[in-house]
């Protein structure tokens, strides 16, 4: 597979697996059931993970896990390929829970919030939307946050912000950073490559539009690029939503790159599997290829949303693929 040559893979038919996807109250209910002992209560389970990029203070935060239908992984896989896949990984067939996490970053006095969760705006994925109160558990007073980055305005990432009593308690001369584009996209929002469970686009349209109006005077949009900070830089790539955006954090010859939905776990192995989530899935291939390449070749760490918490990594070239190579968990 080649960066240039990237293609569906079964050409003109952007979905191989037809079958509909089941509801995710189903998926959350599936997964409840695996737990026949209970599950561990929330508070019980690690939800930050501090680390420095030089001289940048980092905390990985969890909002807590989605459950989703697999399917979602590779929606142009023939789906005995995506079987044997998660299989291999030791992952359940059927409904997967997707790790949500978000960042804070504090360089030169700025105390910085990257993505939000997705707050209350789906009650049916009750696992998830505790942000704002792990927010808090850490001692981070939204009252001292100067800027938001949003990687891109899908409601796992910018929900959080539209929680109850969230937006009363940030500063009045908060800015929001999101690219230009990915602000105008949600305006008119195109759902037509997209593979997803009943109700998401609805809820997604909902929430974009509600983030626009609410944060309307807050917003600072740029075209490709913005230094936030000092060694904090927001970088448009596009693919997965038209506006979406990674964050590269540089200080002392450290660097960790917060990739926002750019790279998916099984986008290592198959970087060319369509994520349900993608609304220009071959473009969001092509930015995954390139980021990977980058990050295989200079070596710097790699967070991501969706990963497993706190998804402090590197990247390792594979031939035409890569590896995921897990970092040490820092005591
Ligand atoms: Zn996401």
């Amino acid at each position: 597979m080649s960066l240039d040559t990237l293609q569906p893979v079964r050409p003109g038919h952007t979905s191989w697996d037809n079958t509909p996807h089941p509801s995710v109250k189903y998926c959350a209910d599936t997964v409840n059931a695996r737990y026949i002992h209970g599950r561990p209560e929330h508070e019980l389970v690690p939800s930050r993970y501090a680390l420095k990029v030089g001289a940048i203070d980092v905390l990985v935060v969890s909002d807590g896990v989605l459950s989703l239908p697999g399917a979602m992984l590779g929606h142009n896989v023939d789906p005995a390929v995506r079987a044997a896949w998660l299989e291999d990984m030791f992952l359940p067939p059927d409904v997967l829970e997707w790790a949500l996490n978000a960042v804070v970053v504090r360089s030169g006095g700025r105390t910085i919030l990257i993505d939000a969760g997705i707050g209350g705006e789906f009650p049916d994925l009750p696992r998830a939307g505790l942000w704002a109160q792990r927010l808090e558990a850490a001692d981070i007073d939204l009252a001292s946050v100067t800027d938001v980055v949003l990687t891109h305005m899908h409601m796992d990432h910018c929900g959080g912000l539209l929680a109850d009593g969230v937006k009363e308690r940030l500063r009045p001369d908060l800015r929001v950073h999101v690219a230009a584009a990915e602000a105008e996209f949600w305006e008119s929002p195109d759902f037509s490559r997209v593979s997803m469970p009943p109700g998401f686009p609805d809820a997604l349209r909902r929430t974009g539009k509600r983030f626009l109006k609410e944060y309307h005077s807050q917003l600072r949009t740029f075209e490709n690029e913005y230094e936030v900070a000092p060694g904090v830089v927001v970088q448009r790539t596009g693919g997965h939503t038209p506006g979406h955006s990674v964050v590269r954090l540089a200080s002392g010859g450290d660097r960790l790159t917060f990739a926002g939905d750019a790279v998916f776990q099984v986008g290592f192995e198959h970087p060319d599997w369509y994520n349900g989530f993608e609304h220009d899935p071959e473009e969001a291939a092509r930015v995954r290829v390139r980021l990977l390449r980058e990050l295989a070749a200079n070596r710097e760490s790699l967070v991501a949303t969706h990963l497993s918490f706190p998804s402090v990594c590197h990247v390792a070239a594979d031939g035409d693929v890569f590896r995921w190579v897990p970092g040490p968990w820092e005591y």
